[in-house]
C-alpha cells in the first residue's frame, strides 16, 4: 500500500478555498502540499459521467504534468426524486457568475411536492506516479428545505439540512459543518488507507 507520508503532493484544484480546504484536512500529516496554480497545470474539461471519473481524470492529469503524487476532489448535491440531479452538474446549475440563488430556485421549482431527501457526495482520487488511481468517497444524508436559512458555507448550504440536525449547513459555525460533511467522510478513507489512521478530531463550540 503506498502511503502520502512525507512527499510532496500537488493539489488539482484552481480554487483557493478548495486547496485550503484539503491542506487543513491533511495538516496532521507531514505532507508537503502544492497547488496546481504553483505549477500552471490547465484545468481539464470535466468529461466524466460520475464524481468519481471527474476526481481522477483530474488528478491523473496533475500527476502527469508534474510526476508528482496528485489529489483531487468532485463533488456535489444529488437529489433521487430529480433523477440525480443536479448532480455531477452542481456548480454549473450557478452558471458561469456562480449565481447559487438562481440554482436553488431551479432546484425548489423542479422538486416541487416530491420527496426532498438529498445527499452531498465527494469523491477523492489519489493518482501516484509508480501506480494507479485510489479513490474515495463520502456522503452525507439530509433533506432540502425551503426557503433558504443561514449565512455560513457556500454553494447549497442554506437549504441542506443533514439528518439529526434542526440546522442547515448554512447555519453551522464551519467546523462543525467540516465534522460530518462528505469531503471529511471521503477524508477520513483516505487517511485510514494512506496513512493509517484517522484524521485528528476537532473541537467545535456549537452556537
Ligand atoms: P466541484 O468544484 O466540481 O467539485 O463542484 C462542486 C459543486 O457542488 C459546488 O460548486 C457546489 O455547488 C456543490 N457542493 C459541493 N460540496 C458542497 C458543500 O459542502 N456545500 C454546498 N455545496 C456543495
Amino acid at each position: 500500500m503506498a502511503s502520502l507520508l512525507n512527499r510532496e503532493v500537488v493539489v488539482a484544484s484552481h480554487n483557493p478555498g478548495k486547496v485550503i480546504e484539503i491542506q487543513t484536512l491533511l495538516v496532521p500529516h507531514a505532507v508537503r502540499i502544492s497547488s496546481a496554480i504553483k505549477f500552471d497545470l490547465a484545468e481539464p474539461d470535466e468529461t466524466g459521467t460520475t464524481f468519481a471519473a471527474n476526481a481522477r481524470l483530474k488528478a491523473v492529469a496533475a500527476r502527469d504534468s508534474t510526476g508528482l503524487t496528485a489529489i483531487a476532489d468532485d463533488s456535489g448535491l444529488v437529489v433521487p426524486a430529480l433523477g440525480g440531479a443536479p448532480g455531477i452538474y452542481s456548480a454549473r446549475w450557478a452558471g458561469p457568475s456562480k449565481n447559487f440563488s438562481m440554482a436553488i430556485e431551479r432546484l425548489k421549482k423542479e422538486l416541487g411536492a416530491k420527496n426532498p431527501s438529498a445527499h452531498f457526495i465527494c469523491a477523492l482520487a489519489v493518482a501516484w506516479p509508480e501506480g494507479p488511481c485510489e479513490l474515495f468517497e463520502g456522503r452525507v444524508f439530509g433533506t432540502l428545505i425551503f426557503p433558504p436559512r443561514g449565512q455560513n458555507g457556500f454553494g447549497y448550504d442554506p437549504i441542506f439540512r443533514p439528518r439529526g440536525s434542526e440546522q442547515t449547513f448554512a447555519e453551522m459555525q464551519p467546523a462543525q459543518k467540516e465534522q460530518i460533511s462528505h469531503r471529511k467522510n471521503a477524508f477520513s478513507k483516505l487517511s485510514k488507507r494512506c496513512f493509517g489512521m484517522e484524521p485528528k478530531a476537532k473541537t467545535f463550540k456549537s452556537s
